[in-house]
């Protein structure tokens, strides 16, 4: 007989939820974390960042407020005071996550976990064998491989820093570099944004794309677009940053967010003959198994959508199909996903150029105005909305929004669009007033038609 029926690799957002259900359902599980229970999103990720993002939502409310009759002196910000209540926060939840587990029955074990062979693992030097085993162990943030990059910062490294840098430039355009461009921009410090794309943000609807770049630029972040860093020389306390068009920028942080990389290299995954790609990612079927069948991989690692409900949906319909009874698989079609950015952008379903491609074509349905708040705030912000309709069947394919409680205000619309509601269901729905979500309900003038021989507009 084996230790346990199953045996988790990594205690994060994935492995959590996978142990604790499969314990619940009565399996005999072990969850190994070598570094931090709750895993990136609870420690060094969503969780932490958002609690920055609000910090820095404050600075700009307190100056929006004057509009509205008060007056708020803002006199310096307190970075440590900041870092000091997160990390209570974050202990908190640390323990709430070995609690889940261990309640459900799951033993627990803070340990680095690699394989010895395709049922054996070592654990903190000891030998444990398991029926099942599923991999669950993230990812890391990669930098760039240029001169001086050892002078350069990852966003791990944010969550601890003593102090705030007063001058940051932040390298790439992806989800974490344009959130924390926005910190610290927020709180005060000179930010800088250097990316290689026209514009941030590949992959999500150019419309939004272009509006961020404007908004980013509103807040003070200096946008470097078409251009990539070649060095980092540092002098003394200060960073210069050498770019592609010759421009040096002197900094005290340079922060690489140039994308994140599979945790694989330390599991020993030829001990069990498990097969990763080329980046370190294991590769899985729609059941969650790698080349070896008991032997499963969810969450960051498999590097799909690296997102924590992701993660999480998938740990549960795991732990369902093995000891539920109750076989089940993630779709990632119609993920809804926000970036927190200031304000956020919020997108479920495909982009316009997506939709652009499609035979049928598309119909789209574009909005832009100033938020209420702003009317009397002052503050040159725009909110930017955009329905993606299915020329033929009517079904809202897409939904993007910029623009404050986007993704409040998405989470709602996804459950719509993964329901295939029509514009017609949207039409029929009657707003919310004074919002700006009721625009979404309201939008009856199309903008314009895209499809294969008009192609994107
Ligand atoms: P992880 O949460 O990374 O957990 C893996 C765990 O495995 C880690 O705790 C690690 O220590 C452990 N481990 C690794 N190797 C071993 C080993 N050999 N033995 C034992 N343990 C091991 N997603 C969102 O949905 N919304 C957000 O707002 C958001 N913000 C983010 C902000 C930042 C800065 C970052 C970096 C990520 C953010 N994400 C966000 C992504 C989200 O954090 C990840 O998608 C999610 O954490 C993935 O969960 P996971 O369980 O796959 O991996
Ligand atoms: P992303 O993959 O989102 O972005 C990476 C960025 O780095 C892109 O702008 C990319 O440019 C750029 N880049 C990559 N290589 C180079 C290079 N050699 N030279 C110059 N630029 C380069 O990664 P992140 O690190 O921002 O985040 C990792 C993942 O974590 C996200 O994709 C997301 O899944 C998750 N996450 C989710 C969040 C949320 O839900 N709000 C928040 C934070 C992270 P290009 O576009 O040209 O390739």
């Amino acid at each position: 007989m084996m230790d346990f029926d199953l045996f988790v690799i990594g205690g994060g957002s994935g492995g959590v939820r996978c142990g604790r259900i499969a314990a619940a359902h009565g399996a005999r599980v072990g969850v190994a974390e070598s570094r931090f229970w709750g895993g990136t999103c609870v420690n060094v990720g969503c969780v932490p960042k958002k609690f920055m993002v609000m910090a820095a939502e404050y600075g700009a409310l307190a100056e929006d407020a004057r509009g509205f009759g008060w007056d708020i002196a803002k006199t310096g910000y307190d970075w440590a005071r900041l870092i000091a209540a997160k990390d209570r926060e974050i202990s908190r939840l640390n323990g709430i996550y070995t609690r889940l587990l261990e309640q459900a029955g799951a033993k627990i074990f803070e340990a680095k976990a690699s394989f010895i062979d395709a049922h054996t693992l070592d654990v903190g030097g000891k030998r444990i064998t398991a029926e099942r085993i599923v991999i669950a162990t993230g990812g890391h943030p990669t930098g760039l491989d240029i001169p001086g990059a050892e002078h350069a910062i990852i966003s791990d490294d944010i969550f601890v820093m003593k102090d705030m840098p007063r001058r940051v430039a932040v390298v790439g355009s992806g989800y974490i570099a344009v959130e924390f461009a926005g910190v610290f921009a927020g709180l005060g410090a000179q930010a800088h944004l250097v990316y290689r794309q026209p514009l941030p943000l590949r992959g999500f609807d150019e419309d939004l794309r272009a509006a961020l770049a404007e908004t980013l630029g509103q807040n003070h972040v200096r946008l470097h677009p078409s251009t990539t860093p070649t060095a980092i020389t540092k002098d003394g306390a200060g960073k210069h940053l050498v770019l592609s068009n010759s421009e040096v920028l002197e900094v005290d942080a340079i922060l690489f967010a140039t994308g994140r990389a599979a945790n694989t290299k330390a599991l020993n995954l030829a001990a069990a003959g498990v097969e990763a790609g080329a980046a370190g990612e294991v590769k899985i079927n729609a059941d969650f198994a790698t080349n070896v069948p008991h032997i499963y991989a969810l969450g960051d690692v498999t590097d799909r959508l690296n997102l924590t409900p992701v993660a999480t949906a998938e740990g549960h319909a795991l732990a369902d199909t093995l000891f539920g009874n109750k076989k089940r698989r993630v779709g990632l079609e119609t993920v809804p996903t926000a970036v927190f950015s200031i304000p956020p952008i919020a997108t479920v379903g495909i982009s316009e150029a997506e939709a652009a491609k499609r035979p049928d074509g598309a119909r789209i349905f574009l909005t832009r105005f100033t938020p209420m708040r702003h009317t009397l705030s002052g503050r040159k912000r725009q909110t930017v909305m955009k329905l993606i309709v299915d020329a033929k069947t009517d079904k809202v394919i897409g939904a993007h929004m910029l623009g404050e409680d986007a993704p409040e205000i998405m989470q709602g619309l996804a459950v719509a669009i993964v329901a295939g509601a029509t514009k017609a269901d949207f039409d029929r729905t009657i707003g919310i007033h004074p919002t700006a979500a009721e625009e979404f309900v309201t939008l009856r003038t199309q903008t314009r038609v895209v499809g294969p021989e008009t192609g994107p507009v």
